[in-house]
């Protein structure tokens, strides 16, 4: 069969960091970037003998993502030891969650770009665990940094629902902005803060029963996965084509050959001889607890898409590109309080403009670009025919550097456009008096001709004359 003929299952599992100040089991820092082995203490060091102490944030951080992806919250969950030698684990066990997890079900929406309906990606469950410490090879040692043993991090497992590379990169993403809009996490990539577990199996399509598959640890980018993803598909695909069998084992992905290498056949559960933490007792979770937790969360993005679809008139690639980010769609709507009617202008700017500036200085949106009343002001007085959408351009990159206002700033530069007939009537007179060849021309059927004069008398007025008001003018006056 060709590769074609077979459909990919993916389920996959995410690590994330919880965005707490402090480790999950004792007070130490849980910042990023500190000095090798500069926030550690006995607990997270794994020393024999000492108490681990619940971080009550991170529970409530941990409930916040899965109030988010619809999943039930379980009143008694129970910490458990999984048990693996690493040399990043000193104690020999990470404090996880096993047979009863904080979250359980749940899903995640993926976004349309097309309005149909947005397809389901069911969960199985969110756990919340310590991270590991961090093993640094270097040239003549290995070494071992145990600043990230003990932070909290939070596993969602997916069902295997995804069907495609494209699929589990959308899951993802869309995963990604759930957890920063409540907060959860802040979803660092780069620092490990966010990193996934891929399973992978094929089978014909058409085929209701699941392949043996091979598991894809720890990327940490979009594009890695979806580029994982795409080789192990085709490669599984060879390997049945060629009679033989796929092994269930676990593989790294190589992103400099883009290609997967076995890294040791897959464990499974029972050698991780879970068993109930004795050191933590059952963590209870009251329905006033989550109630709380449920009254402080931020709408959702894909409440928010809908909202801009339906209330806005926006597309669902306008809305889907202005909610990935809270503090962009947080922007729009007070760049859209200054009053606007034209609202798929204003996505159109802060999608374009705003974007570009974000983009281009590489800082974060309210440092690089004005306060959003100020940019609304700006594009008020576009609607106003005060000013023209080039002059707006000129005057928004200037409110970027300058940081004042839209009506200083338009004031300072000169941008107001001459609206006044008065004025404009009388720059065309006296253009057309002064070129009579170029009139008779015109009047005789070279209707191109129309473009120059508009340019002339537009130049005539410094650019600030309004254009339409500029148009209809010499009309009436060329038919003269
Ligand atoms: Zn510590």
């Amino acid at each position: 069969m060709p590769s074609g003929d077979y459909e990919a299952v993916i389920g996959l599992e995410v690590h994330t960091h919880l965005a707490t100040r402090s480790k999950l089991f004792c007070g130490c820092s849980a910042s990023f970037g500190a000095a090798p082995n500069e926030n550690v203490c006995p607990i997270c060091m794994g020393m024999p003998g000492v108490l681990p102490v619940l971080n009550r944030h991170a529970v409530e951080l941990a409930i916040r993502m899965g109030l988010a992806a619809h999943c039930e919250i379980a009143h008694e969950s129970i910490f458990a030891r999984k048990s693996y030698f690493y040399p990043d684990l000193p104690k020999g066990y990470q404090i996880s969650m096993y047979e009863l997890p904080l979250c359980k079900g749940g899903y995640i929406s993926l976004p349309t770009d097309t309005g149909g309906e947005p397809r389901r990606i069911r969960l199985v469950r969110i756990h919340m665990e310590e991270d590991a410490g961090k093993n640094i090879h270097a040239a003549d040692a290995s070494l071992v940094d145990f600043n990230r043993s003990g932070v909290p991090l939070v596993e969602i497992v997916s069902e295997p629902d995804l069907r495609s590379a494209d699929e589990a990169g959308a899951y993802l993403r869309e995963l990604h902005t759930i957890l920063r809009y409540v907060g959860a996490s802040d979803g660092k990539m780069a620092e490990g803060g966010f990193r996934c577990d891929v399973n992978v199996s094929i089978r014909p399509r058409g085929s209701s029963e699941f392949g043996i598959r091979t598991e894809i640890k720890n990327l940490n980018s979009f594009r890695f996965v979806e580029k994982a993803i795409e080789h192990e598909v085709s490669r599984q695909a060879d390997v049945l084509e060629s009679g033989k069998r796929v092994m269930q084992e676990t593989h790294l992905w190589d992103p400099v050959r883009e290609e997967t290498r076995p890294m040791r056949s897959k464990e499974y559960a029972n050698d991780y001889r879970y068993f109930p933490e004795p050191d933590l007792p059952p963590l209870r979770v009251s329905d006033e607890l989550v109630d709380q937790i449920r009254t402080m969360m931020p709408e959702l993005p894909a409440n928010r898409r809908g909202r801009f679809v339906r209330d806005f008139g926006l597309t669902e690639y306008e809305a889907n590109v202005l909610t990935e980010e809270r503090d962009l769609a947080e922007y729009f709507e007070r760049v859209l309080a200054a009053g606007l009617s034209n609202r798929k202008a204003a996505a159109n700017w802060v999608m374009t403009e705003v974007l570009r500036i974000v983009n281009e200085s590489g800082k974060p949106l309210r440092e690089a670009a004005p306060a959003p009343s100020e940019t609304g002001k700006l594009l008020k007085l576009v609607e106003e025919a005060a000013i023209s959408l080039n002059a707006a351009k000129a005057a928004f990159a200037a409110m970027c550097k300058s940081g004042k206002g839209a009506a200083a700033t338009v004031a300072e530069l000169g941008l107001s456009q001459v609206s006044d007939e008065a004025a404009i009537a009388e720059a065309c007179d006296k253009l057309l008096a002064a070129d009579p060849a170029k009139v008779a021309e015109y009047r005789a059927g070279r209707d191109k001709l129309f473009g120059f004069f508009v340019g002339r008398v537009m130049k005539a007025m410094g650019g600030k004359a309004n254009p339409k008001v500029v148009n209809d003018l010499l009309r009436k006056k060329l038919v003269g």
